[in-house]
């Protein structure tokens, strides 16, 4: 596939170290809080991602961190500790808070067909990994140890910027934010690698260390995670793009510094979701969850396939309005699908020709709009149901819209009215089924001209109505 990277700002076609394996890292969240749909986001356009790598023949290990120790308010070492203050906020236990949030996590990734990644790694599980690779930095000058803790060394680097369109304005994040500059750092770039009792002394979570008991520094975690479980050689690492700086950036500085050779070529960072007061964060306007999406109505699914209508490296606008309206668009969609009839043969040529699509187009850039418009070509191409089921069901391999199982579920449910001994099934539309039904009583009535009658009136409507065992079945055609 084509992808842009964000580390040459370029897009170029997808290599990887292992010819047709991809080895695949995502930064975790952090789990003091519940997870806003802005931060949901990229994990849906990662998750998109990976389904199409692996829906075009790759093998794919994914491997994901879970955040419960070291990341502070500013993500440059600065503030207080994330996961403090969601313990202080609810009177609980920091393991105990970051149990119930990464539980939370994965339920609201349940809801959104989120896969769970391969390897999934609480941060506090590693510590001698931080630990072997925080001594190899300092034993070979890439880190010091000052005021207590054990920072790295970014003038050691020819180059410390990788993504360059993320320099000097970020730099004063602590600062925009009202905090202190740490006197210890060298330069202002350098960051914590290993924090001791000297910066907090009320830090939950505690190890001991060849420094001081401590705990470490949030960069270190990915670099620690993905080393050991994806390698000397990771293919793509991705996240917001609120992580490209500094985060990213500090990941790559230690990663390439440890392991003295190039790390990981491919970087892919997925844009902000906008609301009208601007970017979405946790602290300002609406805090916009999956359980309050549902509390007012709208299908998880809906978010996701309003998600998959624009491109993630565009930013997103979240309105109330463009979600009704993509819910809108998803349940006629599923509804359309709900009228397709099982059994006869699926026409090869035909799903050929829209895998092969589907993967030229989602596969230049991830652009996922031109998926979820091939599904509507699909619905109207020149074919019978079964081909046109086969398609979607192929192409929903990578969008997850859980296309086939929703509208079956419709076509189970909400959409059959039973009257009496006969059911209607079809596409939930009370004028049809009670035309359907006049039809049924004129027929019990041996009224067939009045039947015959209807059923040309339905079909002047673009109806077809199909007579089946104790019922009938229409569409629209
Ligand atoms: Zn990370």
């Amino acid at each position: 596939m084509f992808l842009y990277n964000s580390a040459t700002h370029k897009k170029a076609e997808f290599t990887t170290h292992t010819p047709g394996h991809v080895e695949m890292y995502t930064c975790g969240p952090t789990v003091y809080h519940f997870a806003h749909i802005g931060n949901l986001r990229s994990y849906l356009c990662e998750d998109v991602l990976e389904r199409f790598l692996r829906w075009s023949g790759y093998s794919v290990r994914r491997v994901m961190n879970i955040t419960d120790v070291g990341h502070l308010a500013s993500d440059a070492d600065e503030g207080e500790d994330k996961m403090l203050l969601g313990a202080k906020r609810e009177h609980k236990g920091v393991l105990e808070i970051a149990q119930f949030y990464t539980d939370a996590f994965f339920e609201d990734c349940r809801k959104l067909n989120i896969k769970r990644p391969d390897v999934v790694q609480p941060a506090t599980g590693c510590i001698d990994q931080y630990l072997k690779i925080i001594t190899k930095l300092m034993d070979t000058g890439y880190a010091y140890f000052a005021g207590g803790n054990v920072y790295f060394d970014t003038s050691k680097l020819p180059r410390y910027y990788v993504f360059n369109a993320h320099e000097k304005e970020d730099l004063a994040v602590g600062v925009r934010e009202g905090v202190e500059e740490d006197a210890n750092k060298r330069s202002q770039n350098d960051f914590v690698l290993w924090f001791t009792k000297s910066k907090f002394e009320d830090q939950a979570l505690k190890w001991d260390s060849p420094w001081g008991e401590g705990y470490p520094g949030w960069h270190i975690e990915c670099t620690g995670i993905s080393l050991k479980y994806n390698g000397e050689y990771l293919d793509l690492h991705c996240g917001g793009v609120d992580n490209a700086f500094p985060h990213h950036t500090n990941e790559i500085a230690q990663s390439e510094s440890y392991l003295g050779h190039p790390w990981c070529p491919w970087w892919f960072h997925v844009a902000h979701l906008n609301t009208e007061q601007g970017k979405m964060s946790k602290s300002s306007g609406e805090f916009l969850t999956v359980s309050l999406l549902e509390e007012k109505g709208y299908d998880p699914l809906a978010y996701r396939f309003f998600c998959l209508q624009s491109h993630y490296r565009k930013a997103l606008s979240f309105t109330w309005e463009n979600l009704g309206n993509a819910q809108g668009a998803y349940r006629k969609l599923l509804k359309k699908i709900s009228t397709l009839q099982e059994g006869g043969e699926v026409d090869s040529a035909v799903t050929a020709e829209f895998h092969e699509k589907f993967l030229r187009q989602v596969g230049n850039d991830l652009n996922t709009a031109s998926g979820v418009t091939l599904l509507y070509d699909a619905l109207r191409a020149k074919a019978n149901d079964a081909t046109k089921l086969a398609v979607l069901s192929d192409l929903d391999q990578v969008l997850g819209l859980a296309l086939l199982d929703r509208s079956a579920a419709l076509r189970e449910t909400a959409q059959s009215q039973q009257h009496g001994a006969y059911t209607i099934t079809g596409e939930g539309d009370d004028a049809v089924d009670a035309l359907l039904l006049r039809r049924y009583e004129a027929k019990q009535a041996k009224d067939f001209q009045e039947a015959d009658r209807i059923r040309e009136e339905l079909r002047s409507q673009g109806i077809e109505v199909t007579d089946v065992p104790g019922g009938a079945v229409w569409k629209r055609v």
